[in-house]
């Protein structure tokens, strides 16, 4: 019936699911030059549609290296300049934007069906259908006729904002009694959860599949996912609005949607990490080439045991943006608060700078109540290594982002 429902589906909203699939899974296949090929002419198409916007309507035959690199607040400050206007907009979207700023994007129907396609590929790989039953964590409660529509879809829907114990405890329950094969989570709500299932003594259902997206799946998160999902495998689904950019093979390695974009890095450090630029083949409304997306990422040249030549991204190391910006014109980033060896009785936690006078809040929730966190000597390493007075606070829970998204890292 769920079947019939997904097919039906399909045809109404006029995406031909089954045979981009079985094009994108080909590629599986392929070797690198059969990829490059590939590429190369769907640029092509794409540079068509380019052209008729204003920004690149001088861009008749360039190659890609010919296209200029663009800011992202140039990008957004001249929007229009970059439409190609071939046809009403399927949908503009607005990014989250750590940084508070949102980002505008046209996003294609072809754009969107490529999303839906690399999510089929991904199942595909686990030897997983889409009707399979999942339970979803993330983004905002859904309203209730939505929730008929996820029945039919065998998915259960779980709002990700403000997990609070009395919300993890309820949570555990829905997935040790639906047991699903697929359980999807916007990566620090699962690590949450987790951290209250140790807490109340808790096991998980162990699904074929546990897959992470919307933040950026953190070293340490993964390792307690692994501890607590030791049978299953662990995907991470590397997705912006402006693109399906990446998943996890089940040899472990992140390979490129080359099916959908071009990946390039630019200003490379001396560990290998570089500003990911994309080009989407299919965002023919909005072209978005040599993009800057904000990440940082290392690829690999390593050949991946699974077999697949699509490029491997090693590691993502998150946006780029998110540094404290102090009055005495100090720039901090998050990466130097070297905060974990200190919170080891803290479910969750959240370093927040108010900007108006420079202070810094450490909000957390205890773990254990029997003891109390260290909270003199993580202050006195901020003092010492960062000058910054730092003051706590305990709390309940922590809030997220109105997107139901989480920031260790935040100023207010
Ligand atoms: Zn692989």
């Amino acid at each position: 019936m769920r079947r019939i429902f997904n097919t039906a589906l399909d045809l109404v909203t006029g995406f031909s699911m089954q045979s981009g699939l079985s094009a994108v899974l080909e590629m599986d296949n392929w070797q690198r030059g059969a990829i490059d090929q590939y590429q190369c002419e769907k640029f092509e198409k794409l540079r068509e549609y380019a052209v008729r916007s204003e920004i690149y309507k001088n861009h008749v035959g360039s190659d890609l290296s010919g296209f200029l690199l663009f800011s992202k607040e140039f990008v957004q400050e001249n929007f229009n300049r970059f439409r190609t206007n071939i046809r009403k907009p399927y949908s503009i979207e607005y990014t989250s934007g750590s940084t508070g700023n949102p980002k505008k994007v046209v996003v294609s129907k072809e754009m969107i069906q490529a999303k839906r396609i690399a999510h089929l590929k991904m199942l595909t790989w686990y030897d997983l259908k889409r009707e399979d039953k999942e339970v979803y964590i993330g983004g905002l409660a859904q309203p209730s006729f939505k929730k008929f529509y996820y029945f039919l879809k065998n998915k259960v829907y779980l709002p990700s904002n403000n997990i609070t114990k009395q919300k993890a405890r309820e949570y555990i329950r829905i997935i040790n009694r639906h047991k699903p094969r697929i359980l999807f989570s916007y990566p620090y709500a699962l690590d949450i959860i987790l951290s209250y299932a140790e807490q109340m003594k808790k096991n998980l259902h162990q699904p074929e599949v546990v897959y992470t997206g919307g933040e950026n799946m953190e070293p340490h998160i993964k390792n307690h996912l692994i501890q607590h999902f030791p049978y299953s495998s662990i995907v991470n689904e590397y997705w912006a609005t402006e693109a399906n950019i990446g998943v996890t093979c089940p040899s472990g390695n992140m390979h490129a949607d080359e099916d959908t974009i071009i990946i390039e890095t630019v200003n490379q450090d001396e560990d290998g990490f570089g500003d990911i630029l994309i080009t989407n083949l299919y965002s023919y409304d909005m072209p978005l080439i040599r993009y800057d997306l904000g990440d940082r990422i290392k690829l690999s040249d390593a050949q991946c045991p699974c077999g697949r030549k699509t490029m491997i991204i090693e590691e993502i190391r998150g946006r780029t943006v998110d540094y404290y910006y102090l009055k005495d014109g100090r720039r901090i980033a998050y990466m130097d608060m070297r905060i974990s060896r200190f919170v080891d009785n803290v479910i969750v936690y959240q370093v927040v700078h108010h900007k108006k006078d420079d202070t810094f809040l450490f909000k957390y929730v205890l773990r254990e109540h029997s003891r109390s966190m260290d909270t003199e000597s993580l202050h006195h390493f901020f003092r010492k290594n960062l000058g910054i007075e730092l003051y706590f606070k305990e709390v309940d829970h922590i809030h997220t982002e109105p997107s139901g998204k989480f920031r260790v890292f935040a100023s207010i």
